[in-house]
């Protein structure tokens, strides 16, 4: 509940209105019911017999030894469990969350959309994610600054409560980020793409794009039945437009499908005159997959072709590859009972 409905959910029980926006700044700074020591006992014991306060806890860490990288297994209510990823830079620390118990977007590089999408998270949940993590920093003195909508799911997919959430980041008394500081990545679903455009919510738009021609794209994303590039960067430039931000073209290089001088060249000539930027992602090899990543040289070589036609190109660094950093990965491997790699794994505290 956002501020309003929850001062409006304790107006309903006869208590004042004042307890809502004590029970709203309670939540964000991550308490339970117990915790709320400035409400009345018989108030504590009604809310924890009523709602619920934290819908997200974390069942389990890993950390990185090469990056200070962590990543989480976050568990839901249902027993469902999802992750996320929290990585520090010289500019604060960056958590990515998830937006749905798996996909069904179906990329055959990803690893949360081999079994589909289970459920819709709802917007609490996924705050419920960044208060977690903020729980867990608070020994170290640090909390979230920036987050992506980049773990499991696809954010487009469940626009309302994605919307929801990231109108809870900015209420007064609440986590208050600013939404500058996060990124959304879709696979790129073209009409809530123009739905974002008019929410007035400043977020980066990140796009899978992963292909400069819809034939190649076709061959590992199956959206790409549905929309076309062309779509998507009429999208894109909407976007940019109505926000003034630009946007981030995600392109995972694909050994043999996306990755020569010749793809290079077309992206570049698509991209061209657009305000925007290309993250490469060198590809993450997932076990149940076939597709192989790339050498260095060619992904110097195709960072080069890019530059060279002035289009803003970085790499994305590699975080957490000793902890199966990337999507889904450390889900697949609790929930499929793997544990070949879990024991040097640290039980959270929280
Ligand atoms: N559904 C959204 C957000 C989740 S994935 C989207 O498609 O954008 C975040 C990014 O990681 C996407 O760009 C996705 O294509 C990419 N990704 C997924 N699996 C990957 C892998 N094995 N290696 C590299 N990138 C991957």
């Amino acid at each position: 509940m956002n501020r309003e409905e929850i001062t409006a959910w304790v107006r309903e029980k006869g208590w004042s209105a004042f307890r809502g926006k004590q029970i709203f700044e309670w939540i964000h700074r991550g308490a339970d019911f117990d915790g709320m020591t400035n409400l009345p006992k018989d108030m504590r014991e009604e809310l924890k017999r009523t709602a619920v306060a934290q819908p997200v806890s974390i069942r389990m860490h890993r950390r990185s030894r090469i990056d200070d990288t962590v990543k989480f297994l976050y568990g839901l209510r249902d027993g469902n469990c999802v992750e996320g990823v929290l990585m520090r830079y010289r500019f604060g620390v960056s958590l990515c969350i998830s937006t749905q118990v798996g996909c069904r977007m179906g990329c055959r590089f990803c690893a949360s959309t081999l079994e589909g999408r289970i459920r819709d998270l709802t917007a609490g949940e996924m705050l419920g994610e960044i208060l977690a993590a903020n729980q867990f920093l608070a020994a170290e003195k640090e909390h979230v600054s920036h987050v992506v909508l980049m773990g499991s799911g696809e954010p487009l997919d469940n626009y309302d409560q994605v919307i929801r959430f990231l109108r809870l980041l900015r209420e007064e008394g609440g986590v208050q980020l600013s939404l500058r500081n996060v990124s959304l990545s879709t696979c790129g679903i073209v009409p809530a793409m123009f739905r974002l455009a008019e929410e007035n919510l400043p977020v980066t738009l990140c796009v899978s794009l992963h292909a400069p021609t819809d034939e190649i794209r076709r061959k590992t994303m199956p959206v790409a039945e549905r929309w076309s590039i062309q779509e998507i960067l009429e999208a894109c430039r909407n976007y940019i437009q109505k926000t003034g931000r630009r946007v981030i073209f995600e392109y995972a290089l694909v050994d043999g499908i996306n990755a020569g001088e010749a793809e290079a060249r077309k992206l570049a000539e698509r991209l061209r005159g657009m305000q925007c930027h290309v993250n490469l992602i060198p590809l993450n090899e997932v076990r149940e997959r076939k597709l192989k990543g790339v050498r260095e040289d060619t992904v110097t070589r195709f960072m080069k072709i890019l530059e060279d036609e002035h289009i803003s190109v970085t790499r994305r660094r590699e975080m957490g590859d000793d902890i199966e950093g990337a999507c889904g990965q450390l889900r697949r491997s609790v929930v499929a009972g793997d544990q070949t790699r879990g024991a040097e794994e640290d039980h959270a505290k929280v």
